[in-house]
């Protein structure tokens, strides 16, 4: 260590100081003002829907099975052409999961054969007991595109029967 180290960092730490002042303060007024989420941030779950308004989830529980956490609960149901949730034989008549176990990983991202359930840049999540904390599928699942696409509803005989789409690039 030479001599001069100390000095060296010394007219470092100044500068920072000057930048700083140049630069003005870096203090995020939040909740005012909301900082931006880097690209791949893992924030609040949200389940999706296709653009015509139906559910992409099918209640398959491949998200519960890959969640390390044990905080997803899925409980299944039948589709009919009379009353239809998404696309395919089942959905997701219950869907919840428990926020205070989640550890924000997104195998349940990963695991997902639809694409349905997605973390997103919401990071305002606060609770005032344990039982607000388990999020539930009314709560989760994105609004409809238009009132009149609106689940379940009545849809052609026979047009939707396959529960995953076909993707461009299903390694994508
Ligand atoms: S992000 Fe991870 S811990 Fe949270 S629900 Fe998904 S799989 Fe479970
Ligand atoms: S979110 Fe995806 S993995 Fe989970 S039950 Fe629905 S379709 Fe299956």
């Amino acid at each position: 260590m030479s001599v001069l180290d100390p000095v060296i960092e010394l007219v470092r730490g100044l500068g920072t100081t000057l930048k700083m002042m140049i630069e003005g303060p870096v203090t995020i007024q939040y909740p005012e003002e909301k900082r931006e989420v880097r690209p791949r941030f893992r924030g609040r779950h949200v389940l999706k829907r296709y653009d015509n308004g139906l559910e992409k989830c099918i209640g398959c529980s491949l998200c519960a099975a890959a969640c390390p956490a044990d905080a997803i609960f899925v409980e299944a149901s039948e589709n009919t052409d009379e009353k239809r949730f998404s696309p395919g034989e089942r959905y997701a008549s219950t869907y919840e999961i428990n926020m205070l176990r989640c550890i924000y990983c997104g195998f349940c991202e990963d695991a997902c054969p639809t694409e349905a359930i997605v973390l997103g840049d919401n990071y305002e999540l606060s609770f005032y007991d344990r039982r607000s904390a388990i999020y539930t599928k009314e709560s989760l699942l994105e609004p409809v595109p238009t009132v009149d696409m609106t689940t379940p509803r009545k849809v052609e005989a026979g047009v939707f029967t396959r529960s995953v789409p076909e993707m461009k690039d299903p390694q994508d």
